[in-house]
């Protein structure tokens, strides 16, 4: 799988300036993530090794935060393994995009789960699919309202690029499952979004809050049943359309979707730039 880099602007105070520094992510399969790299701008090639690693460590350190308590606000089911979450906010603000580890607070495992809310919502959500034999997602069904949870986050890189939002530049978010929950938060968040969103699914019946979403901008890829609105995988859809050569492209989901939707694309023109991915498994 292409590397995926994700450039990230970091305030580096240094000799009573600030320095803006590019620092790049490596995405890997299965959610591992590899430290950050750094790329040295152009321009800042004066800056040492050490005191560009140690900006990084700096920025780790930050980003590690102790875990926090929540309340379970309210448990609202979409279909019989597919629920959502809603958690109490305490003032936690994230990016569109991004995820939180999550757990009982009676349990130490945790799970990596996209935050599904805007961030203009009171308060969390989270969309959750029970995995059969699976620990926590079937763990956290069981919860009542009130029950805690633990939270440590928000994390990750997967939000859009600020500039290409002002620059109302197109996007395709493409989807498996509740790889939807990230690309929900986008358009919740980002008013006049120009987004195409393929949401691959095996039953129309999977199709979570499609009202949300334009009806014009969201197509249901069903393999299942006829009910949606394209009969057949997201790589399908993706192999049988053309898309705007300026399109930037979003996958979240399972690691073989997006493996061959991003082949896909590369062989349709798109440059690794494009394309940006964050697999669930
Ligand atoms: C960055 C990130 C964000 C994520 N966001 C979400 C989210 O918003 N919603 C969500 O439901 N999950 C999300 N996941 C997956 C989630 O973290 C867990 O892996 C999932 O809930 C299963 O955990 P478990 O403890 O129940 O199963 P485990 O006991 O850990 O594993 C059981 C098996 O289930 C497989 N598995 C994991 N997820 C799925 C799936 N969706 N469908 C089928 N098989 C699966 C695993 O590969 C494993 O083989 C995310 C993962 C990552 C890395």
């Amino acid at each position: 799988m292409q590397p995926h880099l994700t450039p990230w602007s970091v305030r580096l105070a240094r000799s009573g300036r600030q320095v803006f520094i590019l620092v790049t992510r490596v995405r890997i399969p299965y959610g591992l993530q590899k430290p950050p790299k750094i790329n040295v701008l152009r321009g800042f090639s004066f800056l040492p090794q050490w005191l560009m690693a140690f900006s990084c460590l700096t920025l780790n350190l930050k980003n590690m935060q102790s875990p926090t308590e929540h309340k379970l606000l309210g448990i609202r089911n979409l279909t019989e393994s597919t629920y959502i979450l809603e958690v109490g906010r305490k003032g936690m603000s994230f990016e569109p995009g991004q995820h939180i580890l999550m757990g009982r607070s009676d349990s130490i495992h945790k799970r990596e789960y996209s935050i599904y809310s805007g961030n203009n919502n009171e308060n969390l959500e989270l969309l959750i699919k029970e995995i059969e034999d699976g620990m926590v997602s079937k763990s956290l069904k069981k919860l009542s309202v009130g029950d805690s949870l633990e939270i440590e986050g928000p994390l990750g890189f997967f939000g859009l690029d600020k500039k290409a939002v002002e620059q109302k530049k197109k996007f395709l978010f493409v989807a498996s499952g509740t790889g939807i929950a990230p690309f929900h938060s986008m358009v919740k968040s980002i008013p006049g979004l120009d987004y195409t969103l393929l949401h691959g699914v095996r039953y129309s019946s999977e199709a979570y809050e499609k009202e949300t979403y334009d009806s014009e901008k969201y197509v249901l890829c069903t393999t299942g049943d006829e009910d949606g609105d394209f009969h057949g995988r997201v790589t399908d859809y993706i192999q049988q359309h053309k898309f705007d050569k300026d399109t930037i492209c979003y996958f979240c989901g399972n690691f073989n979707m997006i493996k061959d939707a991003m082949d896909l694309l590369s062989k349709k023109g798109f440059s690794s730039e494009q394309l940006h991915a964050e697999v669930y498994f």
